[in-house]
Formats: structure tokens, C-alpha cells, sequence
């Protein structure tokens, strides 16, 4: 799939505003600051198809962006979650909204959760894998800013989650990346390729 012809589509504020429910997604998500519209924008070499946040946590949007090829093929860019100053309401709004959409969306093929490598598997990281679960929504995990650790250290990141997940080994995939350096883009092209084209 040409990732780079992506473009923008749609922001909806709620699942019922979200396009018609067919063809084929790939959802993002990822704690707010994680990396995660830096890795949309990398992943299709864009500089700033997902807008990358000076105000975490402020947009509260469910970003859709087409692949472009007539064929229905979507990625979307969830609201980023964990920020602190967000209150509370809004937070239980937002969980309730995600889990809407992982659990109602059919056209949903994959769930790909953006975590920093220095700081993986945050308590709403781990909330979202057991809704991901509860749905059987297969996850690919992006250890972003890999670039920030020397690369032993980032290895080593990379087995102690998935050490820590290996009761989900048949649900969940797990990588090193780096939107900074470009490194490990093309594992996500292909699992997005699977997904998709399934
Ligand atoms: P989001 O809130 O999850 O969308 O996070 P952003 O993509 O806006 O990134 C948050 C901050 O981390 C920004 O200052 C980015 O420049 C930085 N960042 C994102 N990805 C990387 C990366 O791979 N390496 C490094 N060194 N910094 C990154």
C-alpha cells in the first residue's frame, strides 16, 4: 500500500460522526506526548499530516486520513490520553469513546499503541490492551524514540515488554521505531500491509 498518498478525511468528535463503517482501518493510539502523530507522519512521509502536539492532550478529534487508493483504506488517529490537566469527566469521556470504537467498529482491523521506550505500558496502556483483547483487535506496539537510549538499552526495553505481554504473544506484536532516525518503518508498513489486505 502507497502510505505516502495519504490525506486527510475527516475529524469527528464521536463514533456516530466517524465515515461509513466499511472498507479497512488501522487505528493509532498512545498516551498523549508518546509519539505517536510523529510516527503517523513518518510512516507516511509527511511532515505534518497529524499535527504533532505543543498542548498535549488537546485534541480530543478522532482524525481520519485516507489511503487514497478507492479501495476504503483508512488510518485514524485517536485523542491522545494521560494528560494530566485533562479533567476527569473529559478523561472517562474519552476512555468511553475508545472503547466504543475498538468494541463497534467493524471496518477496525488493528490497533497500533504508540509508547514511549523509555516510559512503556503506562496503567491506560494496559487498560486499552484488555479492551483490545476483550475484542480480539490484534495490537502492534511501536517503542517510539528509540533513538533516546543507546541500542542495548533499547533492546533490552524491547524484551522486558515483551516479557511482560507474553500472555497476549498471540494478539500483540511489539517493535522498536524511531520517527526521528526512520528506523523500523518498514515492520510497520508490513503489519499494516497484513491488516489491511487481509
Ligand atoms: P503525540 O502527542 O503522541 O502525538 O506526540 P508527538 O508526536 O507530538 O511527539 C511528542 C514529542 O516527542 C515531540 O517533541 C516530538 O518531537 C518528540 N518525538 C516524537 N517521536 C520522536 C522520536 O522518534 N525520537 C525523538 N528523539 N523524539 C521524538
Amino acid at each position: 500500500l502507497n502510505y505516502q498518498a495519504s490525506r486527510f478525511l475527516i475529524s469527528a468528535p464521536t463514533l456516530a460522526k466517524c465515515p461509513p463503517d466499511d472498507g479497512a482501518e488501522v487505528a493509532f493510539a498512545g498516551r498523549s506526548n508518546a509519539g505517536k502523530s510523529s510516527a503517523i507522519n513518518a510512516l507516511t512521509r509527511q511532515k505534518a499530516l497529524a499535527r504533532t502536539s505543543k498542548t498535549p492532550g488537546r485534541t480530543q478529534l478522532i482524525n481520519f486520513f485516507t489511503l487514497g487508493d478507492d479501495s476504503g483504506h483508512r488510518l485514524v488517529d485517536l485523542p491522545g490520553y494521560g494528560y494530566a490537566k485533562v479533567p476527569e469527566q473529559v478523561k472517562l469521556e474519552w476512555q468511553r469513546h475508545l472503547s466504543d470504537y475498538l468494541r463497534r467498529r467493524g471496518s477496525l482491523r488493528g490497533l497500533v499503541l504508540v509508547m514511549d521506550v523509555r516510559h512503556p505500558l503506562t496503567e491506560f496502556d494496559q487498560t486499552l490492551l484488555g479492551w483490545a483483547d476483550e475484542a480480539g483487535m490484534p495490537v502492534h506496539i511501536l517503542l517510539t524514540k528509540a533513538d533516546k537510549l543507546k541500542s542495548g538499552a533499547a533492546k533490552s526495553a524491547l524484551q522486558q515488554v515483551r516479557l511482560r505481554l507474553r500472555e497476549w504473544e498471540d494478539l500483540v506484536s511489539i517493535q522498536l521505531f524511531s520517527a526521528l532516525k526512520k528506523q523500523g518503518l518498514e515492520e510497520v508498513h508490513e503489519r499494516l500491509d497484513q491488516w489491511l489486505l487481509e
